[in-house]
């Protein structure tokens, strides 16, 4: 049995049936409040969840808004063009290696939070968020889900305008804005899942379908980028991968983010983000 986690007001707690248990209570302080000090341990998490029945919860979830379920993490990596269909409709070959850049862990939002949008050219782009609990270096492919703790729903939104302002095009910061990272709702333990390497997943702009596809698709599999990105980097407890997105996006559709704009993201066995866009004022200034 796996666990499903949250973060209420910066607080770890576990969820089950509507409720929320925070974790530091029903642990009588063996497990603290951290988000970030709970996903270190797995196997205690899936202990505790084990043992809910025998506690109050200690609220509704429909009561509240629920924060990143991993708050900081110190390196916060994402991959472009992972999906076959999706290099294509963008009119590029498939990447030889992982094609990786980071979103700045500043960017982290939680699943309900606005996205702040400061130009027209804004985009929405569905993830599976890969979660590493026990760090490691030059992490075999064979051990690597050994060294996931769990997965759970991101957007990887982009400012286009910004991403091609530079040539060759620079991912990191047209997809870092304060606000472009939602990820959430829980950190759902990869046991919950059904098939952990075929998971649907949708994206809804207002309710209509932009992107519908499963991680199946996936050219470099999570193994794959585990093994790769370790052997370069020693991966740490918290570091979260974005794995990539599928075809649908909207700017090779002409059908970019507009103010008041509500995305939906879904991945099957993991939940629902809903986010919506607000446009705030333009990151380039006006020449007078
Ligand atoms: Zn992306």
């Amino acid at each position: 049995m796996g666990f499903r986690m949250a973060n209420v007001e910066g607080r770890a707690a576990l969820v089950a049936d509507g409720h929320y248990y925070d974790l530091e209570t029903v642990t009588g302080g063996a497990i603290g409040s951290d988000p970030m000090e709970a996903i270190a341990d797995p196997a205690a998490l899936a202990a505790v969840s084990a043992t809910l029945a025998e506690h109050s919860p200690t609220g509704r979830l429909d009561s509240i808004e629920l924060g990143p379920p991993v708050p900081r993490p110190q390196k916060s990596f994402a991959i472009g063009l992972n999906y076959q269909a999706h290099a294509a409709e963008g009119g590029m070959a498939v990447p030889a290696a992982p094609l990786v850049f980071t979103k700045f862990p500043s960017c982290i939002v939680g699943p309900t939070a606005d996205v702040e949008m400061r130009s027209d050219g804004c985009d929405y782009e569905g993830e599976l968020l890969v979660v590493i609990g026990p760090g490691g270096k030059d992490i075999v492919k064979e051990d690597a889900w050994n060294h996931v703790v769990g997965l759970s729903v991101g957007q990887d939104i982009s400012d286009r305008p910004a991403q091609f302002a530079a040539k060759p095009p620079h991912f990191d910061l047209g997809k870092s804005f304060d606000t472009f990272g939602p990820i959430g709702p829980y950190l759902v333990s990869v046991d919950e899942v059904a098939n952990r390497d075929d998971l649907r997943i949708v994206t809804e702009v207002n309710g209509e379908v932009r992107q519908d596809a499963s991680t199946a698709d996936m050219i470099f599999d999570i193994p794959t980028l585990i093994n790769y990105l370790s052997r370069i980097t020693t991966l740490v407890t918290g570091d979260i991968i974005f794995t990539g997105t599928p075809e649908g996006i909207g700017v090779t559709q002409g059908r970019l983010l507009t103010d008041g704009d509500v995305i939906t993201t879904t991945i099957e066995g993991l939940g629902t983000m809903t986010n919506r866009c607000v446009r705030v004022s333009d990151y380039l200034e006006r020449d007078e």
